[in-house]
């Protein structure tokens, strides 16, 4: 359970919280999945989550600050 064509994602929220918070918040996680160009060795990556807003590259191992829950704002 989880994914719907309508909602995506956001499906796993069953019928809570309303359309509009949910398609809101689908914009934000489909973020998720993005590529991000890292700051410090360029390479396009799916950049890793230590805690809310550190990212770090899975390529060189930078860590860095940044947005909560996206690597890119
Ligand atoms: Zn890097």
């Amino acid at each position: 359970m989880g994914k719907t064509k309508v909602v995506g994602e956001t499906g796993s929220y069953g019928a809570r919280y309303g359309m509009t918070v949910r398609r809101r918040a689908l914009k934000i996680l489909k973020k998720r999945h993005e590529k991000v160009a890292c700051p410090r060795c360029g390479k396009l990556v799916l950049m890793k989550r230590l805690s809310v807003g550190v990212w770090t590259c899975p390529s060189c191992a930078y860590t860095y600050a940044g947005p909560a829950h996206v690597a890119k704002a």
